[in-house]
């Protein structure tokens, strides 16, 4: 007759590590919903998070573009210098977004801005 032996002291490391992968799992989804948190609160102060591409209106020329200070303003793309208009673009959802200047709905495809009429 066979008899498996196992040695418990190789039982109580791999319940250890399974515990401390367990735990690492957890702060990290902790850390994701922080960070998660942080992004909303800096894009609620007006600061561009870069999770998505800068967007230009093809139908108007309104144009994103981001200050020294990190902080998002629009102006026509072909017054660069120009101050910030206080226009904003409208996710209307994942990589569809609405012209506040002319309504347009604008998507990034790609690497290209595509238009439609609403
Ligand atoms: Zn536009």
């Amino acid at each position: 007759m066979k008899h498996d032996w196992v040695d418990p002291k190789a039982t109580e490391e791999a319940a250890n590590e399974e515990n401390a992968a367990d735990k690492i799992s957890a702060n990290l989804a902790h850390l994701c919903e922080k960070l998660q948190e942080l992004q909303a609160y800096a894009s609620s102060l007006g600061i561009f998070t870069n999770d998505r591409e800068l967007l230009t209106c093809p139908a108007c020329g309104l144009q994103e573009d981001v200050t020294i200070e990190g902080m998002l303003i629009t102006h026509n793309c072909e017054y660069p210098d120009a101050s910030d208009s206080g226009l904003r673009f409208t996710e209307l959802r994942a990589d569809l977004f609405a012209c506040p200047n002319c309504g347009v709905h604008i998507s990034f495809v790609g690497g290209d801005f595509f238009w439609s009429q609403p």
